[in-house]
């Protein structure tokens, strides 16, 4: 199968899809499920084995509505194996991009992209920028671990544009000191500034405290972990501009990115087929689940009905705004912040800080479940803490997790964030590590 007139297709309908109706992105997403279903089938080992094993056909997979069939595919399920297995026997592996997924998770898992695939979904990611305003003569400061590219992804068509002084960005390492950090942004004077929640989260503080040379980027863009409702609203005051929250996985790319109109996440549905199950069926609205990925534009690697380990909330089968994407309404985390409590129950630390995301004494905070009885909250206050607050939270807290599990709130002066400069605001001992 030659894939260029597909992948040029996919480009120029990414383009198009936001003025559709819903019906006519359904239909793309049936198109395209068919393709890689059969395509995964024919050339890919492991799919192969997963069909057979359910005595399943590609053709028995027409519509979105048929995807159940399909067993779910979780991390382990790929880990162990070997790359040949994974991969379409089509694809040259010596000549793929690879990416490691980070080391936080726990778990690395090794995606590989033909370098066409991997601009198609930068493609994605480039229409979610200029939906928040991003023109071709903006220049991005981009803070976030620095990987080294990979020898196989060329950076010619990126290097020809910045060459004719277009879509210009500098990288910052997050791992740098916060005021190294704050320095390079203040000298590169950035139109946007994209980075980690946590990074951003931090610099905003740094710039109010010390009266510093203001930063005036058009709009902040975020992502790659827990945006809680505080961190929105201190980068928001100190900025004074819009932030805007894309959630994006290794496995792929860009899942969902802000509606500027709803604050509700416009899902990529013409990139990524994304169902939000619980226990297996699909959530309602409003309802929490585990993110089920399918790629509608990865075939070297097909991944189809992949666990992502992430929670999230679904939202409409139609954004409000007029877009014909369905929506996640909020992003909770991941699969492994959850705490475990004592008798098997499960509670998601989002639950447990309401009170603190809403209190303007709290300069920053992190969830720590220390064992499985015993759960802390470390706060870095503004300046003083009030006590009456402390207990609020505290009998908050308590009621929710019950009278067998001790919670107490430790003030620190500042919160270390992790090797690779991102910052875990719920951690479970118990869960994970
Ligand atoms: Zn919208």
């Amino acid at each position: 199968m030659n894939m260029l007139p597909n992948r040029l297709h996919s480009l120029f309908s990414l383009i198009r899809h936001p003025y559709l109706e819903r019906e006519e992105i359904v239909s793309f997403q049936d198109r395209q499920l068919r393709r890689v279903v059969t395509h995964a089938y024919e050339n890919v080992p492991y799919y192969r084995r997963l069909f057979d094993r359910e005595g399943l056909k590609p053709q028995d997979i027409r519509s979105v509505d048929d995807l159940s069939a399909i067993p779910i595919t979780s991390k382990s399920d790929l880990q162990m194996l070997h790359a040949r297995e994974l991969v379409s026997r089509r694809a040259n592996l010596e000549r793929l991009i690879v990416l490691r997924t980070g080391g936080s998770t726990g778990k690395p898992m090794v995606v590989r992209r033909t370098w066409a695939e991997e601009r198609l979904l930068q493609a994605f990611r480039w229409r979610a920028m200029h939906y928040y305003g991003q023109r071709s003569t903006d220049h991005i400061a981009r803070i976030s671990f620095i990987e080294e590219t990979h020898p196989r992804d060329y950076q010619l068509v990126r290097r020809s544009i910045q060459t004719l002084g277009l879509y210009k960005w500098t990288n910052i390492d997050c791992r740098f000191p916060l005021r190294d950090i704050l320095r390079k942004v203040q000298d590169v004077n950035p139109d946007i500034l994209k980075s980690y929640p946590g990074v951003v989260h931090r610099l905003s503080h740094l710039l109010q405290e010390h009266d510093k040379k203001p930063i005036c980027p058009r709009f902040v863009v975020v992502g790659g972990e827990v945006l809680t409702p505080l961190m929105r609203e201190h980068v928001r005051e100190a900025f004074r501009v819009p932030v805007f929250n894309i959630y994006g996985s290794y496995e792929s790319n860009v899942l969902a990115w802000e509606c500027k109109e709803t604050g509700e996440l416009h899902t990529c549905d013409d990139c990524t087929i994304v169902e939000v199950l619980k226990n297996g069926t699909p959530t309602k609205e409003g309802e929490q689940g585990e993110v089920v990925v399918t790629n509608l534009h990865s075939f070297a690697m097909p991944f189809i009905r992949y666990r992502l380990d992430d929670i999230v909330t679904r939202g409409t089968d139609t954004c409000k705004c007029g877009q014909p994407f369905s929506t996640i309404r909020n992003i909770q985390g991941r699969v492994m912040d959850y705490f475990l409590l004592p008798g098997g129950r499960l509670i998601h630390p989002w639950e447990l800080s309401y009170l603190i995301d809403i209190a303007s004494w709290i300069r920053e905070y992190r969830l720590i479940q220390e064992r499985e009885d015993r759960i802390v909250s470390q706060i870095v206050p503004r300046d003083n803490a009030p006590e009456e607050e402390i207990k609020k939270i505290e009998s908050f807290v308590k009621e929710r997790v019950g009278a067998s599990v001790e919670f107490r709130i430790e003030l620190v002066p500042e919160i270390q964030c992790e090797p690779n400069g991102k910052f875990r605001v719920f951690r479970s001992h118990v869960t994970s590590d």
